[in-house]
Formats: structure tokens, C-alpha cells, sequence
């Protein structure tokens, strides 16, 4: 048995017993884990509030061989992000984040630059203004598929490196790029971009997440884009489409 002590954001947690809870964590040396906190839910528990959803924790638990859910014995809250549950629309997209991040990261595998991104995105979307949720939830979708390696080429034609011409672009989700009406091919699937959703894409992929707000960029691009990544996400992982979080959004 070892211990191991890191910082986590809590991706979700359930309650298990009468007074435990299991909680997945996204960690930033240990990749994804999941803990049981026993005890958690009793009312003098010392663990007790530290195992919300969105919340930074800084945490101990104990590794066993044996099992593949671990020993929480300490957490630490140093921030919350109380304000996503105020506000429905900034808990859809962070909810969302979150739902994407527990779906394509399967191990223990540290990335402190996506723990990082991961953190960046929920204190921007805690605090920026109301139309900018999308707007981070596409920003964040982008940098999360380069840091996975999957990054999507906006720049020129995926196969020739040629201009790629015309007011709707071809997107590849099978090569993660644009492709030229030369190098299209009749019995492959392709996604259609507007060139405009093409010029922001390129932008939002360089700019930084406390930057976002100095950007303005129609709310359709950015669901044309978010549609663009997640279907690459999903050819390449088979995990990327459909996140319920996002589901609320439709029945409006
Ligand atoms: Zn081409």
C-alpha cells in the first residue's frame, strides 16, 4: 500500500452505503482514479463538502493492489466553483467539460497541462459573461483534442498543403483536417465548415482561455465548431458524441 497525495477536480461522485460516497477524480499526477470516502456522509465526517462535482481538492488516499477504487483519507477543498450551480447554462457547459474529460481519459496517466486546461476552463466559466459559455466549451474542446494528440488542421488542405478554396470547407474527421475539393473523395464521409467557423477555429486554437473574452465570435460557428471536434473526437475514440450534458440544450 502506498500514499499518495495530489490535487483532483471531482468529476462526479455517488453515494455508496449508508454513509460513503465513490467519487471519480480527474488528478493531476495520477490521471483519472476513482476513490471511496467512507464515512464521507456523516454529519461530523471531516471529509464532509469536499467531494462535489467541479470542485479543486487537494487530496490523500492509499493505493492497494488488490483494488481498483482507492482509500480517500483526506480532502482538502481549495475551490469549489459554487457559482456554476447558480446559473443553469454555465452548469450545462461545465457539466459538459467535465462529462468529456471522465469520457476520453481511461487510466492513470498524468497530463498536468489538461489538468490544467481542465481548471482554466471551469474559472472562466464561472466568471465570464453570460454569452461566452460556448465560447469556452468550444475553446476548451479544441485545446483538449490538441493536448490528447488529436489536433485538428485548419491551416491548408490536410493531404496537399494547398490553399483549401470556397465559402463551405470540407473537414475530415478520419485525417483531422480540412481537405480540398481536389483531394475529396466521393466514398469518404466529410463535415461541413462554414469559412468563417474555419477562420475562428484557427483563432480560438491559438488564443488563451483568460484571452476568451476579447474574442467575439457568433454563437453558430462555435456550434458548428464544437460539432466538427467532437465528431473527430468520437471517429478516433468512438467516445466524443452525444454528452449528455449537452442534451438540455436540444429541448429548448
Ligand atoms: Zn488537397
Amino acid at each position: 500500500m502506498s500514499i499518495t497525495k495530489t490535487e483532483a477536480i471531482v468529476l462526479k461522485s455517488i453515494k455508496f452505503g449508508d454513509t460513503s460516497k465513490i467519487a471519480t477524480l480527474y488528478t493531476k499526477d495520477c490521471g483519472k482514479i476513482k476513490v471511496i470516502a467512507k464515512g464521507i456522509r456523516k454529519p461530523k465526517s471531516r471529509l464532509a463538502g469536499a467531494l462535489q462535482t467541479f470542485s479543486h481538492i487537494q487530496i490523500v488516499f492509499y493505493k492497494k493492489r488488490t483494488s481498483e477504487i482507492y482509500l480517500l483519507s483526506q480532502s482538502e477543498i481549495m475551490k469549489s466553483y459554487q457559482s456554476l450551480y447558480k446559473d443553469l447554462n454555465r452548469y450545462v457547459f461545465a457539466s459538459a467539460a467535465l462529462e468529456l474529460l471522465d469520457r476520453l481519459i481511461t487510466g492513470e496517466e498524468s497530463n498536468p497541462e489538461l489538468f490544467e486546461l481542465a481548471l482554466a476552463t471551469l474559472s472562466f466559466m464561472e466568471r465570464c459573461p453570460q454569452g461566452s459559455m460556448e465560447k469556452s466549451f468550444c475553446s476548451y474542446v479544441l485545446k483538449l483534442t490538441h493536448l490528447l494528440g488529436y489536433k485538428p488542421k485548419f491551416e491548408r488542405c490536410i493531404n496537399c498543403n494547398k490553399q483549401v478554396e470556397g465559402k463551405i470547407v470540407l473537414f475530415s474527421p478520419e485525417k483531422g483536417g480540412i481537405i480540398c475539393k481536389r483531394c475529396a473523395r466521393p466514398d469518404q464521409a466529410y463535415l461541413r465548415l462554414s469559412r468563417d467557423s474555419v477562420t475562428s477555429a484557427l483563432k480560438l486554437q491559438s488564443v488563451k482561455a483568460e484571452d476568451l473574452s476579447t474574442y467575439n465570435i457568433p454563437r453558430k460557428h462555435l456550434m458548428e465548431i464544437s460539432g466538427v471536434i467532437l465528431n473527430l473526437l468520437d471517429y478516433h475514440t468512438g467516445r466524443g458524441k452525444d454528452l449528455k450534458s449537452l442534451e438540455f440544450l436540444k429541448t429548448e
